[in-house]
């Protein structure tokens, strides 16, 4: 695929949560039809071309989707390999296959950052509970176990304080050894297929109960560190020959930055740009898997991105009068704790 796929062709998509919902709708705006592919509910659905219901586990279902798209992409990382073979046979998957490996497990993760040069939490590989001794002997507490497989929003995590602690998370995990930040910022990049490279602003993430609260841009610290930033996110995307929009979380410490984790896709941290930037995540991501050249993301206002979780839908009235606010809903009807239910990006004039 060297040239810019046609108008009217078709991005597959899998996983048709919000970041598909706000990914289909930017696709449309530059002329593209989107084909969502999801097991379960797909906000996604009410905005894009096509739907397929079926699992990440059915051969026939994704074959036929395969062959109904012109490239595959996602916004969910945790598909099956076995799915993502059949998927790589038929069509190109951008980012690439590698890029979700390294990102589907966090020791992998680890091991390719560090391999960088790029500074990590110290960690060690802990495959059963009767490796968490040793490891524990090693990293020290207080440290945190996670998942190295399917943890998200800080799910499948239990935090160490005591090294006598045997709590176990029931699956392979890395234990990490708890890193002293005082900030946490995320660098969103975006890599052309012809190896352009466009950052947006690093943002300032707060988060609540392992969930992201806020992202603020301008992030108010020094210029020089968020360089460093930008040019790792840089460095990481390029290692990886990466095609696409993805999100690199860092704690800010005393002594430098500290790579947490990568998102090879669009990124809660990168909802400001919706209102910050002529061309926000979703519209680069699309140019980016679609072969056009990566547009303007300077940011040109400053913003404040908060996440609207649960029981804030009842804050609706209240926003809807606010000034100066845009606001995202995903479509989502059943409000549960924790559930991503739409955010708003405040504008500071
Ligand atoms: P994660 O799911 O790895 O992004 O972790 C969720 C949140 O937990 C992070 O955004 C941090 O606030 C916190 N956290 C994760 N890992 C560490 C660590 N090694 N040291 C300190 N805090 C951490």
């Amino acid at each position: 695929m060297s040239e810019a796929l046609s108008r009217g062709s078709v991005i597959g998509i899998l996983g048709g949560g919000q970041l598909g919902r706000m990914l289909s709708v930017a696709a449309s705006r530059l002329g593209y039809r989107c084909h969502i592919y999801e097991p379960g509910q797909a906000p996604a659905g009410d905005v894009a071309h096509v739907v397929t219901f079926a699992g990440y586990d059915d051969a026939a279902a994704l074959g036929s989707f395969a062959e109904a798209v012109d490239v595959i992409t996602y916004e969910f990382e945790n598909v099956p390999a076995e799915s993502l073979d059949l998927l790589e046979s038929l069509r190109p998957i951008r980012p690439n296959r590698r890029a979700l490996a390294v990102s589907q497990d966090r020791l992998t993760e680890k091991e390719f950052l560090a391999g960088l040069g790029l500074r990590t939490a110290p960690f060690a590989n802990v495959e059963s509970v009767d490796e968490l001794p040793a490891a524990i002997e090693r990293i020290g507490v207080p440290s945190i176990l996670k998942t190295r497989r399917l943890g998200y929003d800080g799910k499948g995590q239990i935090r160490f304080t005591d090294a006598t602690q045997r709590d176990w998370t029931g699956a392979p995990s890395v234990l990490e050894g708890f890193v002293d930040f005082f900030a946490e910022i995320s660098v969103i990049v975006a890599r052309a297929a012809d190896g352009a490279v466009a950052a947006f602003d690093p943002g300032l993430n707060v988060h609540e109960g392992g969930i992201l609260r806020t992202t603020t841009v301008p992030c108010g610290l020094p210029q020089s560190l968020l360089t460093d930033a930008v040019l790792m996110a840089a460095k990481i995307a390029g290692a990886l020959d990466y095609v696409g929009v993805m999100g690199v979380e860092l704690f800010v410490t005393r002594d430098g930055l500290v790579v947490n984790e990568i998102a090879p896709r669009v990124h809660n941290s990168g909802h400001w740009t919706q209102a910050g930037c002529v061309v926000d995540q979703f519209e680069q991501h699309i140019r980016a898997v679609v072969g056009l050249p990566l547009g303007d993301g300077q940011r040109y206002a400053d913003v404040v991105m908060e996440n609207l979780i649960g029981d804030d839908m009842d804050r609706l009235p209240a926003l809807l009068a606010e000034r100066d606010v845009q606001l995202h809903l995903y479509g989502k009807t059943e409000i549960r704790p924790g559930r991503k239910m739409g955010h708003v990006n405040r504008v500071r004039r």
